[in-house]
């Protein structure tokens, strides 16, 4: 029967060893039929496993060709290769190879899975080789639950699910006790009476003798190839074998299968995709300490910059609500140079006649002087500390206030230096916590006032909101309570559509005309807000740049543990990859569970932020939090990218071990 399956020539395999490179196969010649049943024999350390490897396509020969079905694996790529390991070969090794994590069904699978088949049906054909092996009370047991014997069962299985054409064991008894080798080999000849090509490589003559054909090694070279035809089912033509015992065997049955799917590249791929994301799901959750830890970088990172963002936000929002009632649109003239300037008390140019001056410019929407009075203020035997100040009868729209009660004093009142006052609603409530106010009289220090009128609760600007006021005329002031003409302030209210600047300017510019010197300075409140506004998108800024180092530090965590994990599963990646993952299936897993990780600690993240921002608005501190959609959109795709840009790489490392190196470092 001349159906060469397997066909190598002229192979050799040298490794580097220091300077020099040892010979471990040499000049190899072996050409291997469809259904034979062959062991390779040979002491420990001749290259049995070595020659095992490139029939596998794990490894590729250094000289020498490899020819597969006709097909020569040397023009193969990484891929190719992959593919015909899937479709090809089923391996069992000594130690078994299963992943730990995963049950016995789980294992049988994988190939299947890479061969994109759907979840029922290869879980359907997992169980049924699992039950054809005996193993079908034990389907849901994890490998360090099961005994040798059976583990070796469950890579049977393994190895026949995506058909198993040829079944490569490395020796497959080495690991088990006498009566579980048996059994094994028992098996092995049981499929090879089925039609599967069996090579098996064991150092024991007995094991060797339940083969067709026996192959002996030593020294990397091919020494006796002795095929015994006496064997009872050898008489039977083993394709006749093959055809007979498909129907009923259900690994050579759906041989063809996996084919249908790579028709369909796009399901495949998106099929693929949804199978690496339940496998990232299930390495995270079998370690989740670990992926919490490496999460944690993540989390803080990301809370922290939705919190600061929010925190900003909220602070500039409260800020600039304040400066809005505050008044819009006015200038303060005050005396000095600035400020903070000492000599402020000493200078008493500004005057009530600098107030009524301005009144004629054309941008001036009202004037107010301010003449502030340190009096202590009485109501029967009441004492209150309050701001006692002197004003125009502008100053009310000056500053937004509004009339609760009573009515605001006017010019006559100014000229007549009336002792009225108005007050704010917090002196009200403190003097009059229960009743009415309007018309009592008042002491500010020895100088009786009547009440005329009451204001509206407002919040102020930069500045507690239960300061307490008192209002009265300025004329009052200065010659009932001081004796005095200069005032402390003026403060001007520019008409809407005017712009501010000019307006400050044509104001500097009338008082220093005035005066002759300029021994005084203007505060104009737009310049304040945008100065405010400036500032607090600059920290924003700042903090933000802070946490965005803390996101790159969370990122190199990520990367630290993918790095270690890594190295950890080289032995689970070396299994995957003899079973027939292709480079991009390692690299797809790899990289999905670091932007899963990196995205459940966005999530979590962002929970954190939020629960920040409950605890700060319950501890009343008065600080308000504004999350915005922005800066969480933006703290989603950063976690992504941080996953994807940090974990590229160790996936990168992981796709790129070869199979070989990988499995033996296990
Ligand atoms: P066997 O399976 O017959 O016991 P192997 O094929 O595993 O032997 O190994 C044959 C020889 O090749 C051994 O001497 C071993 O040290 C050497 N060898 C195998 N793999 C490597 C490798 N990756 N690098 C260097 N030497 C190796
Ligand atoms: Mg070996």
């Amino acid at each position: 029967m001349s159906d060469v399956l397997l066909e190598v020539s002229g192979l050799s395999r040298h490794f580097p060893a220091g300077d020099d490179q040892i010979t471990v196969l040499n000049n190899v010649n072996l050409s291997i039929r469809r259904g034979e049943m062959i062991a390779i024999i040979g002491a420990s350390g001749s290259g049995k496993s070595t020659l095992m490897n490139i029939l596998g396509c794990l490894d590729t020969p250094s000289e020498g060709a490899y020819i597969v079905n006709g097909r020569d694996t040397s023009a193969m790529n990484p891929e190719q290769l992959a593919e015909l390991r899937r479709d090809y070969f089923g391996f069992i090794f000594q130690r078994y190879h299963l992943l730990d994590d995963l049950t016995a069904i789980g294992n049988v699978e994988i190939p299947a899975l890479y061969s994109a088949e759907n979840k029922t049906s290869r879980q359907a054909r997992a169980e049924q080789l699992l039950d054809r092996l005996g193993l079908a009370d034990r389907m849901d047991h994890k490998p360090s639950q099961l005994s040798g014997g059976q583990q070796q069962r469950v890579s049977v299985a393994r190895a026949l699910i995506n058909g198993g054409t040829v079944i490569l064991a490395d020796e497959p008894t080495g690991a088990l006790d006498s009566h579980s080798g048996k059994e094994m080999m028992r098996l092995l000849r049981e499929l090879h009476q089925q039609g599967h090509t069996i090579v098996l490589v064991t150092h024991d003559p007995k094991i060797a003798a339940t083969a067709d054909r026996v192959i002996e090694i030593s020294d990397g070279e091919i020494v006796s190839d002795i095929t015994c035809d006496a064997s009872d089912d050898l008489t039977q033509d083993p394709v006749t074998v093959t055809s007979s015992s498909v129907k009923d065997n259900p690994s050579i049955e759906d041989e063809n299968s996996p084919s249908k799917f790579p028709s369909k590249p796009f399901s495949a791929s998106w099929f693929s995709v949804v199978e690496a994301f339940k496998m990232s799901l299930s390495a995270m959750g079998s370690h989740r300490l670990r992926t919490f830890l490496t999460m944690l970088g993540i989390i803080i990172g990301i809370a922290s910059v939705v919190s600061v963002v929010a925190i900003g936000n909220g602070s500039q929002a409260q800020v600039l609500s304040r400066m809005a009632s505050m008044g819009t649109n006015t200038i303060e003239i005050k005396p000095g140079s600035g400020l903070g300037d000492r000599r402020v008390g000493r200078v008493r140019t500004l005057t009530v006649n600098d107030a009524k001056a301005l009144t004629h410019l054309p941008f001036v929407d009202s004037v107010t002087p301010t003449v502030r009075a340190n009096v202590a203020v009485r109501y029967g035997s009441k004492a209150i500390t309050a701001e006692v100040q002197g004003v125009g009868p502008d100053y009310f729209r000056v500053r937004g206030f509004n009339v609760a009660q009573g009515q605001l004093f006017n010019e006559q009142s100014v000229d007549a230096l009336e002792q009225v006052a108005v007050i704010d609603h917090n002196t009200f409530n403190a003097l009059f916590p229960d009743g009415d106010a309007l018309g009592k009289v008042i002491f500010l220090g020895r100088l009786p006032v009547r009440i005329i009128a009451v204001t509206q609760a407002r919040e102020m600007a930069f500045g507690n909101s239960d300061a307490l006021n008192v209002w009265l005329p300025y004329s009052t002031v200065n010659s009932r309570i001081y004796s005095q003409n200069h005032v402390n302030e003026i403060t001007v209210r520019v008409s809407d559509d005017e712009s501010s600047i000019a307006a400050e300017q044509a104001i500097i510019n009338l008082i220093k005309m005035r005066h002759g010197v300029q021994d005084f300075f203007t505060v104009n409140t737009d310049t304040v807000r945008e100065n405010i506004e400036q500032t607090s998108s600059s920290m924003t800024m700042l903090i933000s740049a802070i946490a965005f180092i803390s996101l790159v530090v969370g990122g190199i965590g990520v990367m630290n543990i993918m790095l270690v994990s890594v190295t950890e599963r080289t032995r689970e990646i070396g299994i995957r990859m003899a079973v027939g993952a292709r480079q991009a299936d390692i690299l797809r897993q790899f990289l999905i569970e670091a932007v899963l990780v990196c995205l459940c600690g966005g999530v979590l993240g962002i929970g954190l932020a939020y629960a920040v921002g409950l605890i700060i608005s319950s501890t009343g501190s008065g600080l308000s939090m504004i999350y915005s959609t922005n800066s969480i959109t933006a703290a989603f795709i950063c976690s992504t990218l941080i996953g994807v840009l940090f974990g590229f790489l160790p996936a990168r490392n992981a796709a790129r071990l070869n199979p070989v190196d990988a499995l033996s470092r296990g």
